[in-house]
């Protein structure tokens, strides 16, 4: 049984899907305006290793990415370069799957751009204006927080932490941390006309009405950076709650550590993003996993380049051993094996599966058997080629 972190709960809980080998993550994908950096990668390289747990232990995985391309960011960069925000958009969607594609990452079956979801989410933020928990202000929509039960949960806030936070500033809000649905008072490069006025949805909507409209009433897991719970996920709850009648329409909400840079915060500004593109013209993606897979995914990783190489010798002792697969595995290396899954399945432990896979490959070496299926079932998990 896997067992998961659950930051709603805050606590490791076994992991039950709501449908019986079916397994519905969402993950919330990027601003399309520039390339993948190490931090994104590290998101995706995650839930890839989640979603490879499942799919060993004889469970489907439905992966949702949403492409945010209504954003400030994807505008300006469309202005910058006299085009529209969709070409934008595509250009960073298409790099951004080459990246994930470089990184052997395989799971993701859906990506879905917000600007399709126009539509719903105006259709979605009417109904939350008609559930009275929704309301117009001076031309834009906000979501009354005061009507939302167990708001500030996932973040561990109480409400006076919540009261506390000044969000989306503008006139008429009841409450300062009500979070706007719908922007029409901004001047956009480019905005929808609605029912609710001209203007743009705004980010945490967009995202729920990506997920309602793939998943329906409810999925498993919701992934994404740490630094995403409040108020992101905190709000997209809160909407999902509120339009699918549910208290608990996520079962799971799983968030990864940020990845520093020679312990700087990334940033342009700095100079010290990493970006995937670079990385992997560089170096093995065997080795990028191998790397991020040696940090467990809830803590925070300070990367330095030269750090990579220090995989370099597990990445050769798994070469080693592929060259040495017989036919039958030896028990202790099938115990090996299991102690490699279980270690996976507590709240994905995966520095602790290398260790076992240090171990493995160290007995195949010695001369202790392990069969094609059991060496490949390890590196298919890992998503590692050798
Ligand atoms: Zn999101």
């Amino acid at each position: 049984m896997l067992k998961l972190f659950n930051s709603f709960s805050s606590s490791k809980e076994d992991f039950v899907p709501f449908e019986k080998n079916h397994v519905k993550i969402f993950i919330c994908g990027p601003t399309v305006y520039d390339y993948t950096h190490l931090g994104h990668a590290r998101i995706f390289l995650t839930y890839d290793l989640l979603s490879r747990c499942l799919n060993d232990q004889g469970l489907r995985t439905d992966v949702l990415v949403n492409m945010t391309d209504i954003n400030q960011n994807v505008f300006n960069k469309a202005k910058e370069n006299s085009t529209t925000y969709k070409n934008i958009a595509k250009f960073y969607a298409s790099a951004f799957v080459k990246d994930l594609e470089a990184l052997n990452i395989q799971s993701i079956n859906r990506l879905a751009y917000v600007s399709d979801y126009v539509k719903n989410i105006e259709k979605e933020v009417l109904t939350l204006i008609q559930k009275h928990v929704a309301y117009m202000a001076h031309g834009n929509v906000y979501l009354d927080i005061s009507k939302v039960k167990n708001y500030g949960k996932i973040s561990q806030q109480t409400k006076e932490q919540l009261s506390m936070h000044r969000l989306d500033i503008g006139p008429g809000k009841k409450n300062p941390e009500d979070i706007m649905l719908w922007n029409c008072t901004e001047d956009f490069d480019f905005s929808w006309k609605s029912e609710l006025g001209e203007g743009i949805p705004w980010w945490h909507m967009q995202d729920t009405a990506v997920a309602i409209e793939n998943f329906g009433k409810n999925y498993d897991i919701h992934g994404g950076a740490r630094e995403l719970l409040y108020p992101h996920h905190e709000a997209h709850l809160a909407q999902y709650q509120l339009l699918s009648g549910s208290d608990i329409p996520v079962k799971a909400w799983v968030h990864v550590g940020l990845v520093l840079s020679e312990g700087e915060k990334m940033s342009k500004s700095l100079g010290n993003v990493v970006w995937v593109k670079d990385l992997i013209k560089k170096y093995d993606q065997n080795l990028m996993r191998l790397y991020i897979f040696s940090k467990h995914y809830r803590d925070d990783i300070d990367f330095y380049e030269k750090d990579l190489l220090t995989k370099k010798p597990l990445l050769d002792l798994v070469k080693f051993a592929k060259s040495k697969v017989s036919d039958k595995t030896h028990e202790d290396i099938s115990n090996l094996i299991d102690d490699f899954i279980q270690s996976l399945s507590n709240d994905l432990d995966s520095p602790m599966a290398l260790q076992t896979l240090e171990k493995i490959c160290i007995e195949v070496r010695n001369g202790k058997g392990i069969s094609p299926n059991d060496f490949n079932r390890i590196c298919e998990i890992l998503g590692i080629k050798v």
